[in-house]
């Protein structure tokens, strides 16, 4: 049987930014969308807070940039942040005509109409959202557009396991070609040609042992575009959100900080109350601090959690307010109304990643990156609320563009060997790779996490040089299954988040390191890791000056 595949565009990866490419794209270029599970499956779907843009009369351009700006804690890059903030507007607009049915507020004349709330860093109203599940909306409303169009082709249950190259195929110059592509269904691996390729994967929060991410953030994209030869940016810049529901069954539930803004407070498992003493604003400080705090109270003590508790608050406000969470956590049978809930911090957001420019184009030509995956330029040393799914939105226009101007330059690529299985055999015990994907996850959520240390990191490094070498052997013996691709992917973004956060000498923005604990005014730009396969493209001009 044939298991080539032939399009224009190879999009892997179906959430906000790949599903806006597809639909930004002409009808002339044929599209395929790869997504490893269902296509809404992805961080997209779990958005709760909403997008930022500057919508209400009373907010300005310049204040969204100044916000942005200081929230990156001086590693943005100020001509991406402006030029983001200024397609945000026009953005929304897209979404709305794609259908999107954000919340109206008839009384907001300045707003046009729509209900714009303020989270933390905004110094004004400027989150557009669908109630408190905007994700929801914008990817099913994206997902049924996609599905009316027949020059895209949708493949599920079907996971990228490496980019395909001219260098890998003994080329001299560096283009993107395709990619080889596990269908899970049949087990076998596919090959996918195609004059672009766009890589819209998402995080890598997975990484961690506590995350508000779903399973399919492990990184895939920034570990392919790293071992097909791409610069990546940042990666030290992990954002953890303070508070997920900590119990064994209750996988990725985030408990939103509104709960902290109507009195709730952190206990120890004791039931002693301890933000007070690392911050006079208690638990209202900014999410890193808490973050930090509930950290550190958890290591010093070797305890598995902390408590957020909010029933001293009337039962009919809480299940006003809260009946979300109220929900969720009886099915564990927590009964906040009465008693405290356990909560861990978690891995939120990959701020750094597979560096590109602004047209989203990586180092290899022919291959872009957008949305979470992507190192822009945007976030610098932390993320602003709702900043991300509005740089999806806006890097996938980029992107569109960018093909569409470029669509004729690029021929259709050389035939590409298929996949070569002739000298593997069934995996003998998946025992290995299901160990070392929870001690992975262990020692980076103990060694690389919220606190760091010079002794961390390097206890951190030994083990994940160890697991590399572990998994590359497991992998060039065995067939490729989807657990063994995605824990080889892990472990390559592991080491860049350790590589990354080795090399910064101070504490800035998400990155906190004991050894450095002051900001050092001189550290002032992103910390690039190289491949030793790097080879820029010579269309890459405008992300290689930012180095
Ligand atoms: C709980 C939660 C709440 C959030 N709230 C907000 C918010 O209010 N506002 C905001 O701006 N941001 C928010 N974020 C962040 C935001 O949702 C994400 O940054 C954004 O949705 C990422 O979109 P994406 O398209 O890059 O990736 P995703 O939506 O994660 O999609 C990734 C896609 O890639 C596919 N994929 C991955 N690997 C492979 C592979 N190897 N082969 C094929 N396909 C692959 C997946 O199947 C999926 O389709 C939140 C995140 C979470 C988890």
């Amino acid at each position: 049987m044939d298991n080539t595949h032939t399009h224009d565009v190879l999009i892997l990866g179906s959430g906000a930014a790949g599903l806006s490419l597809a639909l930004r794209l002409p009808p002339t270029l044929s599209v395929a969308v790869i997504s490893k599970r269902e296509l809404v499956e992805g961080s997209t779907l779990y958005a709760q807070g909403g997008i930022s843009a500057v919508l209400d009369a009373k907010d300005s351009i310049e204040s969204h940039v100044q916000d942005t700006l200081k929230a990156g804690a001086g590693l943005c890059d100020p001509s991406i942040v402006r030029l983001v903030v200024e397609r945000g507007p026009d953005n929304i607009r897209w979404l709305l005509n794609q259908g999107v049915r954000f919340t109206r507020d008839d009384a907001a004349d300045d707003a046009g109409g729509y209900h714009l709330t303020r989270e933390g860093g905004h110094t004004h109203r400027r989150v557009i959202h669908a109630a408190d599940a905007t994700g929801r909306e914008v990817e099913t409303t994206l997902e049924s557009r996609v599905r009316e169009l027949d020059h895209v082709d949708l493949f599920e249950h079907h996971i990228a396991v490496d980019l395909v190259t001219t260098r890998k195929l003994g080329g001299e110059d560096n283009r993107c070609l395709g990619a080889y592509i596990l269908n899970r269904k049949t087990g076998r691996v596919e090959t996918f040609r195609s004059r672009f390729v766009v890589l819209a994967t998402g995080g890598a929060s997975k990484v961690y042992l506590y995350t508000s991410n779903p399973d399919v953030s492990t990184g895939d994209g920034i570990a392919m575009a790293w071992r097909a030869g791409c610069r990546v940016a940042n990666m030290e810049f992990m954002q953890f959100h303070p508070t997920c529901l900590f119990h064994p069954k209750a996988k990725s539930f985030l408990v939103t900080e509104a709960l902290r803004g109507e009195g709730a407070r952190l206990l120890l498992p004791d039931g002693t109350r301890f933000m007070p003493k690392f911050d006079d604003r208690a638990e209202l400080a900014p999410r890193d601090i808490v973050a930090r705090a509930i950290d550190h109270e958890m290591k010093r003590l070797g305890s598995e959690h902390v408590l957020l508790d909010i029933s001293h608050r009337p039962r009919d406000f809480i299940l006003e307010h809260f009946p979300t969470i109220y929900a969720k956590c009886l099915e564990y049978d927590i009964d906040i109304t009465s008693e405290p809930m356990p909560v861990v911090p978690a891995a939120h957001y990959t701020c750094g990643g597979v560096m590109v420019d602004d047209r989203a184009r990586g180092d290899i030509s022919g291959l872009y990156a957008i949305g979470e995956i992507a190192y822009t330029g945007l976030h610098g040393a932390n993320r602003m609320a709702s900043n991300s799914l509005l740089e999806c939105l806006v890097f996938a226009e980029l992107a569109a563009t960018d093909i569409q101007t470029h669509a004729q330059d690029y021929p259709a690529p050389p035939e590409i060997p298929p996949w070569d299985e002739s000298r593997v055999t069934e995996p003998d015990e998946e025992v290995v790779v299901t160990h070392n994907w929870h001690e992975l996850r262990r020692f980076m959520w103990d060694y690389v996490g919220i606190v760091r240390t010079n002794k961390r990191l390097q206890r951190a490094k030994r083990r994940v040089d160890l697991l590399h070498q572990e998994i590359i052997g497991y992998y060039s013996n065995f067939r490729v299954s989807n657990d063994l691709l995605e824990l080889r992917n892990l472990v390559d973004v592991a080491d860049l988040i350790i590589q990354s956060a080795q090399r910064r000498k101070e504490s800035r923005g998400l990155h906190y390191t004991r050894d450095f604990p002051i900001k050092d005014r001189l550290q002032r730009s992103p910390t690039i890791l190289i491949p030793d396969s790097y080879a820029p493209a010579c269309w890459n001009d405008a992300a290689r000056n930012r180095s």
